[in-house]
């Protein structure tokens, strides 16, 4: 009987999206009573786009010239960012980079036809230089409808903050709301901002969160939730993810996950949906019973 129940647990798994990789899965999933989601790629469609741009008018330099340079930079980048900002211009605007440098967490850094950019968290980027008042309104107004803000600094001045959106996907709330009948606490932790952070949780029901988080500190997030005793699901996509996913007690890698989060992962859900998320861990759970 017992594989038996797996091969029709893996079969409707299959059906609905989800591989489980091994038994532990199952042992896991009925012990898990938290769970942790990445942001941008999990909770939102991680398709981003560059909606606005603020240019501080005594920078010297216009609105296609810093966008053609953060361009540039950016389409060495792998975020999701950078990819949105490297769309955001033709694709003949876009020039060769020298010394790129990526920063997880942080943004990226490069030359461009001699010209030192750097495109990042406004934290990152800004809260050591001068930025001009229309930049730093952009920022706050922005973060407070739940949008991503990055500055772009040229020479080392801030010249641009550019607004980026993303959309919170439409299997969220209600993903969120079935974890909740199920008994499960809920976490949103994010490399973004307090406040845009707040208003994607607010959006979509999820009880806390933990932002402007490093990439090294979604490990710790897990790790200590494990040390106050609780059995921690973690969900991502991004390779910023991947230590989180191996950390946690059970790690889910959603959507067009990278190689890296996937392989990290205990479960992996192709589908863009969340609603796999509840469905997955009903799967395991059922299983379990049936086979033990
Ligand atoms: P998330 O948890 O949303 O995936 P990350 O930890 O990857 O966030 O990044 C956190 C923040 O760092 C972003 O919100 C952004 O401000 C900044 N950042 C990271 N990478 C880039 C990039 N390539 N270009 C611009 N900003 C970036
Ligand atoms: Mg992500």
């Amino acid at each position: 009987a017992t594989p038996m129940a797996l091969m029709v647990a893996s079969g409707r798994g299959a059906q609905l999206g989800i591989f489980l990789k091994g038994h532990r899965a199952l042992e896991v999933s009925r012990q898990i009573d938290t769970v942790v989601f990445d942001k941008t790629g999990t909770i939102t469609t991680g398709e981003l786009s560059v909606i606005d741009m603020t240019i501080d008018p005594a920078c010297g330099r216009d609105r296609d010239e810093i966008a053609a340079l953060a361009a540039s930079v950016e389409s060495s980048s792998e975020h999701a960012i950078g990819a949105a900002l490297a769309r955001a211009v033709p694709d003949a605007s876009v020039t060769d980079v020298e010394d790129f440098t990526a920063v997880p967490g942080c943004g990226v850094t490069g030359r461009v036809g001699g010209v030192e950019v750097m495109v990042g968290s406004p934290r990152w980027v800004g809260d050591a230089r001068q930025v001009d008042p229309a930049l730093v309104a952009t920022r706050r107004d922005e973060q407070r409808r739940g949008r991503t803000v990055v500055y772009v600094a040229l020479e080392g001045r801030v010249c641009a903050a550019v607004v980026v959106a993303d959309a919170v996907k439409d299997s969220a709330a209600d993903a969120i709301a079935e974890l909740h009948r199920q008994g499960l606490r809920t976490l949103m932790v994010t490399g973004d901002n307090a406040v845009a952070a707040q208003i994607i949780a607010d959006e979509v029901g999820i009880g806390e969160v933990i932002a402007e988080v490093l990439p090294d500190g979604k490990v710790d997030v897990v790790a200590q939730l494990q040390a106050q005793g609780c059995a921690v699901a973690m969900v991502g996509d991004g390779i910023n993810d991947a230590p989180a996913l191996a950390t946690a007690d059970l790690g889910l890698a959603i959507g067009r996950g990278t190689d890296v989060a996937i392989g990290a992962a205990d479960i992996i859900l192709v589908r863009h949906s969340l609603h796999t998320v509840p469905e997955a861990l009903g799967l395991a759970r059922e299983t379990w019973k049936t086979i033990r």
